[in-house]
């Protein structure tokens, strides 16, 4: 007999199945600290880079550290004032870049306007970019060559994964095309053995509604607060939230969880989806790094 669960899923449910990506990042955080364990904690360190005083930035920058070393990772935070200059960050970056003591830098963003992002990151080796954003990870994530991929993406492919959700053959849209989501997003899931047809929808697609309805998988990674509603949403389908806007009720996601809820299959809460999947990733990624880097682990 086909389980009730699975019927509800086909059909669009009062009950969408949660993606909780709170669940699966401490699972993953344990078979990491598992892998380290079995392979006898050789050293392997990731470096964050945190230039001034943002708030968010700094909880986003405790939180890596806190799961890091809870997986068995070493970890190293740089901070530098918010008046650092452009030769001061890319000092700093210089000299963990030629560190082999450092296995994966991540330089938090956004840094203070008046610095040079772009130049701070064509200083890291795409061997230690663990955020997968350097023009050499990109290039390696299209041409299909091992690498490191930006957190967020993997972090929702690791939950259609684990939880299962069929991506052979299907319709997945991407609303957002950026080289931080969108666009990497759409990469990884129409790569071989994932196998989803991915359409990347952005600020100028016509009949946003009427194309995310197609879809099977739904990924709002716009940054507009519950933009994604019943309208966009086919029975039974998979709805993703990546986007964060800080409103006065508090933090919301592109998706309006509750506009959807009696019609998808399934769902990722906000907050408790794809944030905490990040963080594992990154912690994922560190660990991909050291190997690239010859650390047997
Ligand atoms: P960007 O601002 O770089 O990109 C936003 C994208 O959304 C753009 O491609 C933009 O289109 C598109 N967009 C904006 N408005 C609309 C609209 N009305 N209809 C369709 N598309 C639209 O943001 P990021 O990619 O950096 O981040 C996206 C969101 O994800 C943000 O809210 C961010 O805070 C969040 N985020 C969440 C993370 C997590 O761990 N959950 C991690 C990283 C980011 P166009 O290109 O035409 O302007």
């Amino acid at each position: 007999m086909v389980p009730a669960r699975i019927v509800c899923r086909m059909s669009g449910a009062a009950n969408p199945l949660i993606l909780d990506g709170i669940a699966l990042r401490d699972l993953m955080v344990k078979q990491i600290a598992a892998r380290m364990a079995g392979a006898g904690n050789p050293h392997v360190c990731l470096a964050t880079v945190l230039v001034g005083d943002d708030g968010p930035s700094q909880t986003y920058v405790r939180n890596k550290h806190k799961f890091a070393a809870a997986a068995g990772l070493q970890s190293r935070n740089e901070v530098l004032p918010a008046t650092a200059t452009q030769a001061q960050v890319e000092d700093l970056v210089r000299r963990l870049a030629a560190d082999p003591g450092v296995h994966g830098i991540l330089v938090q963003q956004p840094l203070p306007s008046h610095l040079d992002n772009d130049a701070v990151l064509r200083l890291l080796p795409a061997e230690k970019d663990v955020d997968g954003l350097t023009t050499g990870s990109l290039g390696r994530l299209v041409r299909g060559e091992p690498g490191l991929v930006p957190c967020t993406p993997l972090g929702v492919l690791r939950l259609l994964e684990h939880y299962k959700i069929p991506t052979v053959g299907r319709h997945a849209v991407i609303v957002g095309r950026s080289t931080l989501v969108g666009t990497p997003l759409a990469l990884l899931l129409s790569r071989k053995g994932v196998d989803a047809t991915a359409t990347i929808a952005h600020s100028r697609t016509s009949n946003l509604a009427e194309l995310c309805r197609s879809a099977d998988i739904v990924v709002g990674a716009s940054g507009q607060a519950r933009m994604i509603g019943a309208a966009h949403c086919k029975p039974g389908a998979t709805l993703i939230d990546v986007g964060i806007s800080r409103t006065e009720s508090g933090i919301v996601g592109d998706i309006d969880f509750d506009a959807v809820s009696s019609i998808a299959g399934a769902i990722t809460p906000m907050p408790g989806g794809t944030g905490p999947m990040t963080i594992a990733c990154l912690l994922e990624n560190t660990l991909t790094a050291a190997g690239l880097q010859g650390v047997a682990v």
